[in-house]
């Protein structure tokens, strides 16, 4: 990386790198898990869910490139084999084998919650030490509130649909 770039971070840039990957590998499987359940979806709403789905594995993807590059200009490696995604990150890839859109809907919710706590501790970790990588956890985090809640009323409009559709 960059010599003035490196001075101005005041953090231990090795487990910085080790972070950033763990969210990179996140990102991956965020987007595969979004992806897949977006084709397998099935259920009342399946249409506008699998929309949003799509949505979110295209933003989660941008995510991966917005980690994949600080991770390069940090002078580290995004992680190599598609191997390595499951035991590195902190979240876990829930398969989509329950295709009931309401399965999905709460797996990606506990995904997005997830996704919301590691990018806040890569906010506490680079505060005031390292401002690009601060500044990049906020525009991602920023997104992950948003899935939480497009999901959680999705999930909210389900409910209601069901509990109201068998009266
Ligand atoms: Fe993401
Ligand atoms: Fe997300
Ligand atoms: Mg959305």
């Amino acid at each position: 990386m960059g010599t003035r770039a490196r001075e101005i971070l005041g953090l231990d840039v090795n487990a910085l790198l080790k972070q950033l990957n763990q969210a990179y590998a996140s990102e991956w499987l965020a987007y595969y898990q979004y992806w897949l359940g977006a084709k397998v979806i099935k259920g009342p709403m399946k249409d506008a869910v699998a929309a949003e789905l799509n949505l979110h594995a295209t933003e989660e993807l941008s995510h991966a490139v917005l980690v994949s590059n600080r991770i390069i200009q940090l002078g580290g490696t995004p992680a190599l084999s598609p191997k390595d995604w499951y035991d590195m990150s902190p979240c876990k890839y829930d398969a989509p084998a329950d295709p009931y859109v309401a399965v999905l809907l709460d797996q990606n919710i506990s995904g997005e919650q997830c996704a919301i706590s590691t990018y806040k501790g890569l906010m506490d970790f680079t505060k005031d030490k390292d401002m690009v990588t601060y500044n990049m956890a906020l525009t991602i985090l920023e997104q992950e509130v948003e899935h939480e809640e497009d999901l959680q009323s999705l999930r909210e409009d389900l409910d209601l649909m069901v509990v109201r559709g068998s009266k």
